[in-house]
């Protein structure tokens, strides 16, 4: 049993919390925010930081995340799929009654004006024929197929199921994680300024000394680690009667604008991607461009009411990959970019997998 202080609390450090508590460790998480809770809605949510994990909009796509990332984040992000289910099984069994990880697969929909774009996009997709035994392949749909799935979207566009991914419901597994993860001692309020093996140097108040010395600070790791913050914008829409079963992603030019339904009626519509740091409210430009698209592919949304708005960043490396360093008594994992929910407990799994072995070396020397 080992004392583990961890430096964030966002996906990775409620995701660490949560498992090394239950793995029986004295566990204490170090953050910032005020407290666990996510930031409000109903609100123009930019300006004070806290978690990009809060934003997100919980897509696990790993097989259309291959038109920006390499087959390793599609390889992780399949992992990932069925240890989410496998975490949220277990929090159900704990007590946690709100929905947190849905799987009906997810549609890639294009217009006919935008087929091109599409096919493009489609052939970066088949590109990984070294995936093809481990991923399910992108399945055209006609017309009709198309109408049974999703009766609501636009008739005319073009679509293709991709069997298999799923979403996490952000905003509730990271409520759920902290309220569930037994015995650990949350510091809110608390920068923690440098990260060293075994040691967490917190902001005002030195070095407090663990066995474990974890690292997950998100965009927060700076300097200690070369980030930079990708601004991510999403939209909330409720809109009661409009039915979508699954996450959707339009294929577009310009944009890549996703529709991801959650309990209550609500719609997540996202997301921007600019490169710059700034955390303020959406900007008008992303508002429209997001609310047009969305939209054109679910002509309902047209009384939809815009219940919230939010900012965020994405930590990014200059690889934009994610990054996992583990020594004796220190881990860090970060850069993890536009796939924080997607990697989150493959990457957990295999660090802690690591950190053991790094335990039983000496044993053998
Ligand atoms: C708009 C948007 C949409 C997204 N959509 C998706 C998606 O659909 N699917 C997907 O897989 N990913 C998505 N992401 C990416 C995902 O949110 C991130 O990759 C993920 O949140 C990274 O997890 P993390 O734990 O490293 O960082 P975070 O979740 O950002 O958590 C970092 C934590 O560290 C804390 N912290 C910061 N500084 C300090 C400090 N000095 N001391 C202590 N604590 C500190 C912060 O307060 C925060 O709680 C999206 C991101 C955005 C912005």
């Amino acid at each position: 049993m080992a004392r583990i202080g961890i430096a964030g609390a966002g996906v990775l450090g409620r995701l660490l919390a949560w498992q090394l508590s239950r793995a029986g460790h004295h566990v204490t998480v170090f953050d910032p925010a005020s407290g666990p809770e996510a930031p409000p809605t109903g609100q123009l949510v930019g300006g004070a930081p806290f978690a990009a994990g809060f934003t997100a909009a919980g897509m696990l796509s790993p097989i259309a995340e291959l038109d920006n990332a390499g087959p390793e984040i599609a390889r992780l992000g399949w992992r990932s799929l069925a240890l989410w289910r496998e975490v949220a099984e277990a929090l159900r069994a704990d007590g946690c009654r709100a929905p947190l990880f849905e799987q009906h697969g997810s549609l890639m929909l294009a217009h006919g004006s935008d087929l091109g774009a599409a096919r493009r996009v489609l052939a970066r997709l088949d590109t990984a024929p070294t995936l093809a035994a481990e991923l399910p392949a992108p399945q055209p749909l006609d017309r009709a197929a198309l109408a049974t799935l999703e009766p609501a979207l636009a008739p005319g566009l073009h679509a293709w199921l991709l069997p298999g991914e799923a979403q996490v419901m952000s905003r509730d597994m990271l409520s759920a994680l902290a309220v569930h993860a037994k015995n650990v001692h949350w510091c809110w309020g608390e920068r923690v300024e440098r990260v060293a093996p075994g040691v967490l140097h917190l902001m005002g108040e030195g070095p407090v000394r663990f066995d474990l010395a974890i690292d997950v600070r998100g965009v927060g790791a700076t300097p200690d680690l070369p980030l930079r913050g990708v601004r991510g914008e999403v939209i909330w829409l409720h809109a009661p009667g409009v039915t979508l079963q699954r996450p959707v992603r339009l294929l577009h030019p310009r944009h890549r604008v996703y529709i991801v339904p959650r309990p209550g009626d609500l719609f997540v519509v996202g997301a921007s991607e600019v490169e710059s740091e700034d955390r303020s409210p959406v900007s008008l430009r992303s508002a429209v461009e997001l609310m047009a698209a969305a939209q054109s592919v679910l002509p309902e949304l047209a009384e939809a009411r815009i219940v919230h708005m939010e900012a965020n960043l994405r930590p990014a490396l200059p690889d934009n990959e994610p990054h996992t360093h583990t020594e004796p008594g220190l881990l860090r994992i970060n850069g993890l970019f536009r796939h924080g929910w997607l990697l989150a407990p493959a990457l957990v799994q295999d660090a802690l997998a690591a950190l053991a072995d790094m335990e039983k070396e000496p044993a053998h020397a």
